[in-house]
C-alpha cells in the first residue's frame, strides 16, 4: 500500500448523493480494495497512476480545516463517507476520522457515518455526544469466505455484527447497508435475520456493474464461481427482470417482518451494458 501524507484545501464538499447535503472523506484512495468499488473513478482526480485500492493519501490537517462556531451545518446531513472508508487500516495511526468527529460535535449535523471496519468502536465515546447520529455497517454477504474474496481487508461480517450490536446497545442509531447485493451471493434475507434486533434500519443497493466493474465481477466470477456466469451475464448483457424481481421481494420481506428500509437500486444502468 502507497501512503502520503498530504494537506487538503478543504474537507466538507456539498454533496449530489439524494438527501445528503455534506460529505466528509477523510483519506483519498481506499485500502479495503473491495472487488466492486465504485469509488474508482476518483483517481482521475487524484492525479494518481497507480491502480485504485493500492494507494492512500492520508489528509493530515483534516480536522484543522473544520471551521468552529458557525452554524451553517447545523441539522444538515452530512455523510461520512462517500469514496473512502473512515476506519481504514491507518485510521489506528493517524486518527483522522476521530479528530474530524471531535470537531463536528458543536456543529451540531445530522450526522451518518457508514464503515465496514468494527474500529469504529473506538470513536463510540464522541458519536454518543452528537445530538444526531446514524452509524451504519455495509454487509455484502454472511458468507466470510466470500467476504475475503470482494471486500479482502474488512472486518469479518460477524466482527461487524458483534460492533453493530455494540452501538445500539450504547445509544447509538445503527442502520445495515446491505450493497452490493452480488445476485445469488448476497443473502439479504440472511443478514436482515442476522441484523434485526441491532439495526434502526437499512438501505439495500444492487450491483451496478459499469464500466470496468464490470470486467472485474465478470473474472472473478468466472474463476470462484463459474457457475453463475450465465445468470450474471443473463443480468448485464440483457433486459433481465431480475433487479425488478428482487426489488418486488424486497418490499415484500420488509413488509412481513415490518422493518424499516430503503431501496435504492439502479434500473436503468443495468441495461446501459453491453
Ligand atoms: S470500502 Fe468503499 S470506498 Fe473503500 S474500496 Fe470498499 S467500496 Fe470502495
Amino acid at each position: 500500500m502507497i501512503v502520503n501524507e498530504i494537506k487538503a484545501k478543504n474537507i466538507i464538499t456539498k454533496s449530489n448523493l439524494p438527501g445528503i447535503d455534506y460529505v466528509i472523506n477523510p483519506y483519498t484512495g481506499c485500502s479495503h480494495s473491495c472487488l466492486y468499488c465504485y469509488a474508482r473513478f476518483m483517481k482521475r482526480f487524484s492525479r494518481h497512476e497507480e491502480k485504485w485500492g493500492s494507494f492512500v493519501d492520508v489528509k493530515v490537517n483534516a480536522s484543522d480545516l473544520i471551521p468552529a462556531g458557525v452554524t451553517t451545518y447545523r441539522q444538515k446531513s452530512l455523510f461520512i463517507s462517500s469514496v473512502t472508508d473512515p476506519y481504514l487500516s491507518l485510521e489506528k495511526k493517524y486518527q483522522i476520522t476521530r479528530a474530524i468527529l471531535k470537531k463536528l460535535v458543536p456543529l451540531n449535523p445530522k450526522l451518518m457515518i457508514q464503515t465496514k471496519s468494527d474500529l469504529i468502536l473506538r470513536d463510540m465515546d464522541i458519536l454518543k455526544t452528537f445530538p444526531n447520529c446514524a452509524a451504519g455497517f455495509t454487509i455484502t454477504t454472511m458468507d466470510d469466505s466470500v467476504r475475503k474474496e470482494i471486500e479482502p481487508y474488512t472486518s469479518p461480517v460477524e466482527q461487524r455484527i458483534q460492533a453493530l450490536k455494540t452501538l445500539k446497545q450504547n445509544g447509538i442509531k445503527t442502520y445495515v447497508f446491505i450493497g452490493p447485493i452480488l445476485p445469488s451471493l448476497s443473502d439479504w434475507q440472511e443478514i436482515i435475520a442476522a441484523t434485526k434486533e441491532y439495526a434502526h434500519t437499512y438501505i439495500l443497493e444492487n450491483l451496478n456493474a459499469f464500466g470496468s466493474i464490470w470486467g472485474d465481477i465478470h473474472a472473478w466470477i468466472g474463476s470462484n464461481h463459474p457457475g453463475l456466469l450465465n445468470l450474471y451475464e443473463a443480468i448485464y448483457k440483457g433486459k433481465s427482470e431480475y433487479w425488478n424481481a428482487t426489488e418486488a421481494e424486497i418490499r415484500k420481506f420488509g413488509d412481513e417482518e415490518k422493518i424499516n428500509y430503503k431501496i435504492v437500486f439502479h434500473h436503468w444502468k443495468t441495461q446501459k451494458i453491453n
